[in-house]
């Protein structure tokens, strides 16, 4: 009797130790015969992951591809009004930022030693007078604002407001004022070459999905202030 407890004793814990034993066996056998599969599946869903990133990585990460991070309305950038007391008169109905005032200046100057004749169409526009033109214009001509929005900025959204933009036109060829002609003219040949010696930059140029080119529009960016209000307009291009 007391042989058979014992015997109960050593019996019960080996039967229990062999049934664990044979369970982890059989689940090791398993796994070893699906590791190749697993390995398969494994690496064909990281080479898809490895595809997806490279093709598509802003919208992989972010997720959210129309998401307006920078502030956008209709491809235009939100622009504060400069101070009243940073603007400067530099002829009649046009105003500028006191920064570039000595640059375009100068800019017009030189481009008349080379026989070319600058005319400043629009400088400074505040932000009242940029909304009579997105919504009056707009209304005229029976727009809906994002086809406006290609040829004139919403207000709060125009570099005019900030000073720092310049409508330029050729004073040998008024007729392509505001125009994409301008393009053609001997002035604005001129801008694309000399230019930037004064720090302006064309700011719409051909490149620009939702605002069309505008020859005319030029911004300057010889100052840090300057550079500050187009750093995310810089930055996106
Ligand atoms: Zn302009």
């Amino acid at each position: 009797m007391e042989q058979e407890k014992d015997i109960n004793q050593f019996d019960i814990p080996f039967a229990k130790r062999s049934h664990i034993n044979n369970s982890y066996s059989a689940l090791l056998k398993k796994i070893l015969i699906f590791s190749p599969f697993l390995f398969f599946l494994f690496s064909l869903t990281a080479l898809q992951l490895i595809r997806k990133i490279e093709l598509e990585p802003f919208s992989y990460f972010n997720n959210q591809t129309d998401v307006n991070y920078d502030q956008r309305i209709l491809g235009h950038l939100p622009y504060k009004e400069i101070p009243k007391e940073k603007l400067v008169l530099i002829e009649p109905n046009i105003e500028v930022h006191i920064d570039m005032r000595d640059s375009l200046l100068k800019m017009r100057e030189e481009a008349k030693k080379d026989g070319i004749y600058l005319v400043f169409l629009s400088g400074y526009r505040s932000i009242n007078l940029q909304n009579d033109i997105f919504y009056s214009l707009k209304s005229i001509r029976n727009q809906e604002a994002a086809e406006r929005a290609r040829v004139s900025a919403p207000p709060g959204y125009s570099e005019h407001s900030t000073g720092f933009a310049i409508d330029i036109g050729d004073a040998t060829q008024r007729e392509t004022d505001f125009e994409i002609e301008f393009e053609n003219t001997d002035a604005f040949r001129w801008l694309k070459k000399n230019a930037a010696k004064f720090h302006f930059k064309l700011s719409f140029n051909k490149n620009n999905k939702y605002i069309d080119f505008e020859p005319w529009h030029w911004r300057y960016e010889g100052s840090i202030e300057a550079l500050k209000v187009f750093e995310s307009s810089n930055r996106k291009l």
